[in-house]
C-alpha cells in the first residue's frame, strides 16, 4: 500500500492539477491533496475557500480508482518548519509528487522521497490563467473538469471574483 501527497492551492482545480493526479494514481494506491492558503480567500488571486477547495476536488475524483482525503494546511510563513506543519495535519504520506522548487527542496531536506510530476500544457492551465478569465467573462469553463463548474456555479464564484477585482483595482 502506497500513500502520496499532492499539494497546491488549487484557485481553482484546474485541467492541468487533474492531469497531475491521474498520472499519480499509476503508482499509488492512496492520495492525500494538500490544499495549500487554506486559510486564504475572498482576494482575487484566492478567491475560493478550503471548503469550496475540497468540494471542487472531492467531485472531481469521485471516477478515479483511488482514495483520496483533502487536507486543507494553512500558510505558516516559515519555510524551515513546513514539513512538519504538513505532517501534522496529514495522513502518513510514503512519497510526495511536486514540481515546485521550493516544496521539493523543503521535502527533501526533511528525508521523504519527491517524485516530480511533469507540466500538462502550461500555457493555457494555470490557475492565474483560468482566474483572469473568469473576471474579464471569457470561457473558463473548457480549463477545468466538469464538477468544478458545478461548484462555482453553486457559490456564485463568477460574481464573487468580478467584484474583487473590481475592488481591488477602485483601492
Ligand atoms: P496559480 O497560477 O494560481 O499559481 P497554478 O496553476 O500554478 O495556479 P497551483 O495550485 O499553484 O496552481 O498548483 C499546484 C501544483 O500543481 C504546483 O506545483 C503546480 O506547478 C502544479 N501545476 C499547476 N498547473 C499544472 C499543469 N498544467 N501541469 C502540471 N502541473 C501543474
Ligand atoms: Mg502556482
Amino acid at each position: 500500500m502506497i500513500r502520496g501527497f499532492y499539494i497546491g492551492r488549487f484557485q481553482p482545480y484546474h485541467d492541468g492539477h487533474h492531469s497531475v493526479v491521474e498520472r499519480i494514481a499509476e503508482e499509488v494506491d492512496e492520495l492525500v491533496v494538500g490544499i495549500g492558503s487554506a486559510d486564504q480567500s475572498h482576494t482575487s488571486s484566492d478567491p475560493f475557500t478550503a471548503g469550496e477547495r475540497i468540494m471542487m476536488i472531492t467531485k472531481s475524483l469521485v471516477d478515479l480508482d483511488l482514495v483520496t482525503y483533502p487536507v486543507p494546511i494553512e500558510d505558516l510563513n516559515r519555510n524551515s518548519v513546513w514539513v512538519s506543519h504538513v505532517k501534522s495535519m496529514s495522513p502518513d504520506f510514503d512519497v510526495a509528487y511536486s514540481n515546485n522548487p521550493l516544496v521539493v527542496q523543503l521535502f527533501e531536506e526533511a528525508g521523504v522521497e519527491v517524485r516530480g510530476s511533469k507540466m500538462f500544457n502550461r500555457e493555457v492551465l494555470e490557475g492565474t490563467e483560468v482566474r483572469e478569465r473568469m473576471i474579464a467573462g471569457d470561457d473558463w469553463a473548457s480549463l477545468v473538469p466538469d464538477p468544478v463548474v458545478e461548484v462555482v456555479e453553486e457559490t456564485g464564484g463568477i460574481q464573487r471574483i468580478q467584484r474583487i477585482a473590481r475592488s481591488d483595482s477602485n483601492g
